[in-house]
């Protein structure tokens, strides 16, 4: 019998956080998902439920309003999440990893009083601003977001694109250029408050998964940014995207687990009551085949994704971005990646026509996968840090 709550490794206190997470998602965020993705809706105040349960600002201490959990208990979150509404659990992971534990990790004391306890609770959504539209994998050396100094302030020109909760964000950690002579670096990075002036969001873009997470082209004109909301120091940026990148790629890899762990799950319900021959097509040897590589898939992805994240909670949280945990969690959000769109295919596979059908979960899950190989650098990128670090 399959159980998804077949958890090895994990002790009693961690499993309480996975349960208590999955039965969060089945009954709060199940629900929205059909609606999410067939309306690109996202619905409004769901951050703040997530908050009230206590899902929120996982990695930061008790004092800041956070739980003061491990990465891996954070991930375990996200798996469930992931589970039962993936476009929330990327929505989740912006706020939560890529913006929340940034700031929190980076900022001076100053932005931790006054952002963090609200990003906690969730009556602040967060979001990073890093990609452009002409800055993509090349992220550092082709930014052309420009900050000036004047005065106490910095002004802003420039947009990102494809940022997550970028039209519901309140804070976002923002990338920007603030001395183009120096190629990969002389980045500088910035709390912003979306309601100043200069701040537009220029579009929502259309997308063929994760629909419901909002995902947006934003626009920068002469925004004035306070310095003091600067993240770490000026044209010292650079250190903190490539810190960050580890934690965020640690962190979207459960993601994929809790995708492909539904996929099994619904393609196991399907092959026993789907009748094709007199028989329930699970009778048929090719059909078990599938699902007794994709139970060997998901377990494999387990063992990495548990291990990358706990190898996170051991390294000094200033080590990010080079050495072997840059190489380990570039390999954990990739293995994790390609096998959840293995497992994604045979899904829809063993659904037959009813998986080509927009409106069926299968279908939902399985247009989503991609997404999973392109965001927080693509295979190839996961690829050369990886190649990299092995041949250095
Ligand atoms: C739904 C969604 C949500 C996102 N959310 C965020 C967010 O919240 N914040 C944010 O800042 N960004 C976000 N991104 C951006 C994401 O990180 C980028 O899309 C990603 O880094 C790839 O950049 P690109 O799309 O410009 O592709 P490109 O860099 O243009 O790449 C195109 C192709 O070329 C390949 N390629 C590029 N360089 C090389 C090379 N040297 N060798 C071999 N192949 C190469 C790539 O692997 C890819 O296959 C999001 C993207 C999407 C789609």
């Amino acid at each position: 019998m399959y159980s998804r709550t077949n958890q090895f490794g994990l002790n009693e206190e961690q499993k309480a956080i996975l349960d208590a997470a999955d039965q969060f998602g089945k009954k709060e965020l199940y629900p929205l998902a059909e609606k999410m993705d067939n309306e690109e809706w996202w619905p409004e105040g769901i951050f703040k439920k997530m908050g009230d349960a206590g899902f929120i600002g996982l990695t930061v201490d008790t004092k800041h309003g956070g739980a003061g959990m491990s990465y891996l208990q954070a991930g375990l979150v996200c798996q469930a999440f992931g589970r039962w509404n993936h476009a929330i659990a990327l929505s989740w992971v912006a706020h939560e990893n890529l913006c929340l534990d940034n700031i929190y990790r980076n900022g001076s004391q100053y932005i931790r009083e006054k952002y963090i306890p609200g990003l906690c609770s969730g009556e602040l959504i967060g979001a990073l601003g890093l990609t452009e539209p002409g800055a993509g994998s090349d992220v550092l050396g082709s930014m052309r977001t420009s900050a000036v100094k004047d005065g106490d302030h910095y002004i802003l020109n420039g947009s990102k694109t494809y940022i997550t909760n970028g039209s519901i964000a309140d804070i976002i950690l923002v990338y920007t250029k603030t001395d183009f002579k120096k190629a990969n670096k002389g980045i500088t990075a910035f709390v912003v408050e979306t309601n100043n002036p200069g701040f537009k969001i220029i579009s929502k873009l259309k997308k063929m998964g994760f629909r419901g997470s909002q995902t947006n082209e934003l626009f920068f004109e002469d925004f004035r940014v306070p310095a003091i909301n600067m993240i770490g120091k000026e044209g010292e940026g650079h250190i903190t995207v490539m810190n960050g990148l580890d934690f965020e790629r640690a962190m979207i890899a459960p993601i994929s687990l809790g995708i492909s762990e539904r996929a099994l799950e619904i393609s196991i319900e399907y092959a026993k009551i789907r009748e094709q021959f007199g028989k329930p097509i699970s009778s048929f040897q090719m059909i078990q085949s599938k699902l007794a590589d994709m139970y060997t898939w998901v377990q494999s992805v387990r063992a990495l994704v548990y291990t990358v994240l706990s190898e996170c909670d051991t390294i000094d949280k200033k080590d990010g971005g080079r050495g072997q945990i840059h190489m380990n969690t570039a390999a954990s959000v990739m293995h994790a990646a390609s096998t959840c769109n293995k497992v994604l295919d045979e899904t829809v596979q063993i659904h037959g026509g009813m998986g080509y059908m927009w409106e069926s979960e299968a279908n939902r899950l399985y247009r989503a996968s991609k997404l999973l190989e392109i965001g927080a650098g693509t295979t190839e990128v996961r690829k050369m840090v990886i190649s990299k670090g092995l041949l250095h």
